[in-house]
């Protein structure tokens, strides 16, 4: 491993990092490789690793909040359904702590946790970069705020924050936990989601991990994660690991991607009706709260 110079560690702040692997990156990068739905596995930009804590960063797309801005993933919104469940298996995580309140979804996209949040009490709003997802969310009347976190628009003082699958995507997550720090009430939780790069799946996988991806620019383990809720003043109340639900379809696609071709599975259009609940615990939640003394 090659040592870099002049870059930090975007958790613990250690320099002397080292390039882990090289990018693998062999076409021009658009906003289609910043789809939830990008199936470009095992393709980064040149990720460092640090010594220190163990995190994986990728410097060199530090800088893609106008691929985000232009985004639009049609495919996300055909898997509506699995998200929609998954929105309230994850609620169902965050009502054991905080049954009611007001909570802000970071990175809400078409705002379908936005909504069941709605259905289940809360007084739920969003923050999306985005432009075509926004919309969506709006024609769907709900909350949810065209931009970056923090935004301008949000009044502090959230009983519930949660960051689906989005820490993965900031280079300043840190930061961005502070943020959420000084937006959450005394007694207000936030959820944090996020693949797990130690976990057994990434280990057997390597580099051809599915969450290894241009759009991931951080990858955390728990250790590394508990590091940065730390650094920005927050402690995890509970940890665990999610499960995802998945059209047949899609999965069938995924999985093609690893086949060789001999092998491939024809994809029909029944199994697009056919939802499989998937949780191969290659990702990590924390519930977390203000530790008290920040
Ligand atoms: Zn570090």
């Amino acid at each position: 491993m090659s040592e870099t110079k002049g870059r930090n560690c975007w958790v613990c702040g250690s320099s002397g990092l080292k390039v882990d692997r090289p990018s693998s990156i062999k076409e021009e990068i658009g906003s289609r490789h910043f789809a939830i739905t990008d199936s470009h596995y095992g393709v980064t930009g040149t990720l460092l690793h640090c010594p220190q804590c163990g995190f994986l960063q990728c410097d060199d797309l530090a800088n893609v909040l106008r691929f985000y801005e232009a985004l639009e993933d049609h495919d996300y919104t055909e898997g509506r359904e699995q998200r929609i469940l998954q929105a309230r298996r994850l609620l169902e995580i965050v009502r054991r702590h905080v049954p009611r309140g007001r909570l802000v979804d970071i990175g809400a996209g078409s705002g379908i946790l936005v909504e069941q949040a709605n259905a289940l009490g809360y007084e739920a709003e969003g923050v999306e970069p985005s432009r075509w997802l926004c919309q969506r969310a709006v024609e769907r009347g709900l909350k949810v705020h065209l931009g970056t976190y923090p935004h301008q628009d949000l009044r502090p003082g959230f009983d519930v924050v949660t960051l689906v699958d989005v820490i993965e995507h900031v280079p300043n997550p840190v930061e961005l936990l502070r943020h959420v720090a000084s937006q959450l009430s005394d007694h207000g939780i936030g959820l944090v989601v996020t693949p797990d790069v130690k976990s057994i799946v990434a280990r057997l996988m390597g580099p051809k991990w599915w969450h290894f991806r241009i759009a991931h620019i951080g990858y955390f383990d728990r250790r590394n994660l508990e590091l940065a809720l730390d650094s920005a003043g927050l402690a995890p109340v509970a940890v665990g690991r999610p499960g995802w639900y998945f059209s047949l379809d899609y999965l069938m696609v995924r999985a093609n991607c690893y086949l060789p071709r001999p092998f491939r599975v024809p994809v029909l259009s029944f199994m697009r009706r056919i939802t499989v609940p998937l949780n191969l615990r290659d990702s990590l939640y924390v519930v977390f709260k203000k530790k008290p003394n920040s």
